[in-house]
C-alpha cells in the first residue's frame, strides 16, 4: 500500500499480443499499434493489431470451442468454479490491474482501486453464481404431450467495448456470456487494450479452456470484421450511438443477435425540497466522475428556480475543489481525458456553449500543456436547444438548466433521443416515484447517483441501447430458448 504522499509505481506489462485459442500470438500481418499514457501523452507500449486474418482464426477457435469444446457442455458447477477462481485471481492482482488501468486510461488510481476493480470482482462472482442456476420450464400444452423449454447458450459472441471503463466493460460482457456457456471474441478499445489482455492471462490461469475467450486488440476495422463474420452468432456492443447504428446495419446481413449500450444525455433533476448538500454532492459526482466520460453522466442538470442561485454558487465551489493532476497520486480526483480526439471534441463543445450564449461560470480551459487535462467546467443558463444540452459531450462539462414545475421538467427531461439514466432529488417520496415512473430512462436514481450493482440491470430506452446488462436479465442476451415437445402414449 502507498502512503498518502507516495505515487504508485507503474506495473510491469505482461501481455501485448493477441489471445487466440489459448495462445499468445503476434498479428498475422505483424502490425502493431501504440497505446499512450493520457497524462503525459507518452507511448506506453506497442500492442498487436488484429486484422481480418486474425479475426478468422479467433472466430474459428471460438466456434470449435463452442461446438466441440468442453465449455458449453461442461458441468455448470465446474464452469461456475472456474469463474469464481477468475474473480479470486482479479482480487489477488487488484493493485497491478488498478495501476495498469490508470496508466492506460488516465483515471485516478483511487477510482481504479475503489470503484472499477471491486465492481469487476463483484460482477464475475455474481455471474459465476448463475452458471448452475440456468433452468427451463415444463409447459402444459393441449393434447397428450410432454413439453419443456431449455435455455441454451447463443454461441460465439463478438464483444466490442469502449475505453471509459475498460476492465469493467470486459466483466459486464464476459460474466453472463461465460455463465451461459458461450464462447467469446472480444475487441477492446484502441486506447485501452492492456487490462483486457491481462485479464485474458488470468482467465487461462483460472482454467478457462483454450478458444473460449479470444482477445483481439485493434481499431474499428477489427470490430467491423467481427461484426461481419458469418460464424459469429451475436454481437454485444458498448460505445457511441453512431457506431451502434453502423453495427446494427452490418449485423442485419447475417441476422445476428445484437445488444447495445450506447450514449446518453441524462437529466439530473433537483427539486427545491431536496437535501441540497446531498444533491450538490450528487450533481458533482454524477457529472465529473471518471472525467465526465460516463454514458450515464448527469449532463443535463435541471435545478428548480427557487434554489437555482444558491445551487450554482455551491456546485461551482465543489467543481473548483476537484484535485486535477497525476492520476497515480492518491489524492487526485480528476485525471486527463483519454486522448487528443476526445480532448478536442470536448473543447469544441465548450466553445459552442460560449458562442450559443450559455454562461461559463467556472473552468473552460485546458490545464497545463502536457496530458489531456480539462478544468471542471460549469455552464449556467443553458437552454434546451443548445448543442451542449442536446449532444453527448463525454467530458467534465456541466450544463445547468433552471425549471419551474414538475410537469415541465418531466417533459423537458424526456425531450432527447436518449434514455439511459436519470436522477431525482427531493424529500417528497411520492413525488420522487411519480417522476421516476414518468422519465423514459432505463435507470432512475432517487437521492443518489451512479449506484451500480452486478444484480441491478442497466441499459437504455430509445437511442441509448437495446437490451440490458447486469442482473438476471442480461443472461437472456446470451440465451437461445428451445422448446422440446414429445408425444406421450
Ligand atoms: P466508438 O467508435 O463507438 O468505439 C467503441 C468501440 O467500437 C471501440 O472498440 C471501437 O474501436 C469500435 N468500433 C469503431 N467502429 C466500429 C465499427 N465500424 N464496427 C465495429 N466496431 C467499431 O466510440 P469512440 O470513438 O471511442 O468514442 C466516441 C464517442 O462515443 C464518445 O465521445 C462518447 O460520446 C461515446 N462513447 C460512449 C460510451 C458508452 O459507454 N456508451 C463509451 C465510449 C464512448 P476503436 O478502438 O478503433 O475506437
Ligand atoms: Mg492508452
Amino acid at each position: 500500500m502507498t502512503t498518502m504522499e507516495e505515487t504508485t509505481a507503474k506495473p510491469h506489462i505482461r501481455q501485448t499480443q493477441l489471445l487466440i485459442d489459448g495462445q499468445w500470438r503476434d498479428a498475422q500481418s505483424g502490425k502493431t499499434f501504440t497505446t499512450f499514457d493520457p497524462s503525459t501523452e507518452a507511448p506506453i507500449t506497442e500492442v498487436a493489431y488484429a486484422g481480418p486474418e486474425d479475426v478468422d482464426l479467433a472466430v474459428a477457435a471460438a466456434r470449435q470451442a463452442f461446438d466441440h469444446g468442453p465449455w458449453s457442455r461442461m458441468d455448470a458447477r465446474d464452469r461456475g468454479r472456474i469463474m469464481y477462481r477468475l474473480a479470486e485471481l482479479v482480487e489477488q492482482n487488484l493493485e497491478e490491474l488498478a495501476a495498469l488501468e490508470t496508466w492506460d486510461n488516465g483515471k485516478p488510481i483511487r477510482d481504479s482501486r475503489a470503484a472499477d476493480l471491486p465492481l469487476v470482482v463483484d460482477c464475475l462472482r455474481y455471474y459465476a453464481g448463475w452458471a448452475d442456476k440456468i433452468q427451463g420450464q415444463t409447459i402444459p400444452i393441449r393434447g397428450d404431450y410432454f413439453c419443456y423449454s431449455r435455455r441454451e447458450p447463443v454461441g460465439v459472441c463478438g464483444q466490442i467495448i469502449p475505453w471509459n471503463f475498460p476492465l469493467l466493460m470486459v466483466a459486464w460482457k464476459w460474466g453472463p456470456a461465460l455463465a451461459m456457456g458461450c464462447t467469446i471474441v472480444m475487441k477492446p478499445a484502441e486506447q485501452t487494450p492492456l487490462t483486457c489482455l491481462r485479464l485474458g492471462e488470468l482467465a487461462l490461469e483460472a482454467g478457462v479452456p483454450p478458444g473460449v475467450i479470444n482477445i483481439l486488440p485493434g481499431f474499428g476495422d477489427t470490430g467491423a470484421a467481427i461484426v461481419r463474420h458469418r460464424d459469429v452468432d451475436k454481437i454485444a456492443f458498448t460505445g457511441s450511438t453512431e457506431t451502434g447504428r453502423i453495427i446494427m446495419r452490418e449485423a442485419a446481413e447475417t441476422l445476428k443477435r445484437v445488444t447495445f449500450e450506447l450514449g446518453g444525455k441524462s437529466p439530473n433533476i433537483v427539486f427545491a425540497d431536496a437535501d441540497l448538500d446531498a444533491a450538490i454532492d450528487g450533481a458533482e459526482f454524477g457529472l465529473f466522475f471518471n472525467q465526465g466520460q460516463c454514458c450515464c453522466a448527469g449532463s443535463r442538470l435541471f435545478v428548480e428556480r427557487k434554489v437555482h442561485a444558491e445551487f450554482v454558487k455551491r456546485v461551482v465551489e465543489k467543481a473548483q475543489s476537484r484535485q486535477l493532476g497525476d492520476p497515480f497520486h492518491p489524492e487526485t480526483t480528476q485525471g486527463p481525458q483519454v486522448d487528443e480526439e476526445q480532448f478536442r471534441k470536448i473543447m469544441d463543445y465548450i466553445e459552442r456553449g460560449k458562442r450559443a450564449g450559455a454562461e461559463c461560470v467556472t473552468g473552460g480551459q485546458r490545464l497545463g500543456d502536457r496530458g489531456w487535462y480539462i478544468e471542471p467546467t460549469v455552464f449556467d443558463h443553458v437552454s434546451d436547444d443548445m448543442d451542449i444540452a442536446r449532444e453527448e459531450i463525454f467530458g467534465p462539462v456541466m450544463s445547468i438548466l433552471p425549471f419551474d414545475d414538475l410537469d415541465e421538467v418531466v417533459e423537458r427531461g424526456n425531450q432527447t433521443m436518449y434514455g439511459l439514466a436519470a436522477a431525482v432529488w427531493t424529500r417528497d417520496a411520492a413525488k420522487a416515484h411519480h417522476v421516476a415512473h414518468r422519465l423514459r430512462a432505463g435507470t432512475v436514481w432517487i437521492n443518489c447517483y451512479d449506484v451500480f450493482d452486478a444484480a441491478a440491470p442497466f441499459g437504455g430506452f430509445k437511442a441509448s441501447g437495446i437490451g440490458r446488462e447486469l442482473g438476471e436479465i442480461a443472461l437472456a442476451n446470451y440465451t437461445e430458448p428451445k422448446t422440446v415437445t414429445m408425444k406421450l402414449g
